[in-house]
């Protein structure tokens, strides 16, 4: 039999795929996007180093994150145009009263929405990069 060979191989785990429903409200919760219990965040811009939870390394690669800020940039440049649309166009306020408060909108949004971009990019990446459903990769 093959009882000894097997024991000496360390036991690699898989994990379902989740639906991109899941996947989204495990970001939106700040959650780990591969089992959803661990939490993504130490303090507002510390990330844990791997899931309490499923052991995921959560720093995939150097600059890992830099493709976040492309998702917080979008989210933010949707926020302003909403917000220009609806202030200017329903509200009537003029351009030069709308500039500065977007403008100071521009600089606020991104940093709230720091953690919620890099847990899309985490939720992103678990979608489509197969190695982060096993522990194959660590
Ligand atoms: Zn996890």
């Amino acid at each position: 039999m093959n009882d000894i060979a097997d024991d000496d191989r360390p036991v690699i785990r898989r994990w379902p795929r989740p639906e991109y429903g899941t996947l989204i409200l495990r970001a939106l919760q700040l959650r780990c996007p591969r089992c959803g219990e661990g939490p993504l965040f130490r303090r507002w811009f510390a990330m844990h180093q791997r899931c309490s939870h499923c052991g995921l390394k959560f720093e995939r690669a150097p600059g890992y994150y830099l493709g976040s800020s492309y998702v917080n940039y979008g989210l933010t440049a949707m926020a302003i145009l909403v917000a220009y649309v609806v202030l200017h166009y329903r509200f009537r306020f003029s351009n030069a009263d709308l500039a500065g408060p977007l403008a100071a909108f521009c600089v606020v949004f991104p940093l709230l929405a720091f953690r919620h971009a890099r847990a899309l990019w985490l939720a992103m990446d678990c979608r489509w990069d197969p190695g982060m459903m096993t522990d194959e990769e660590d």
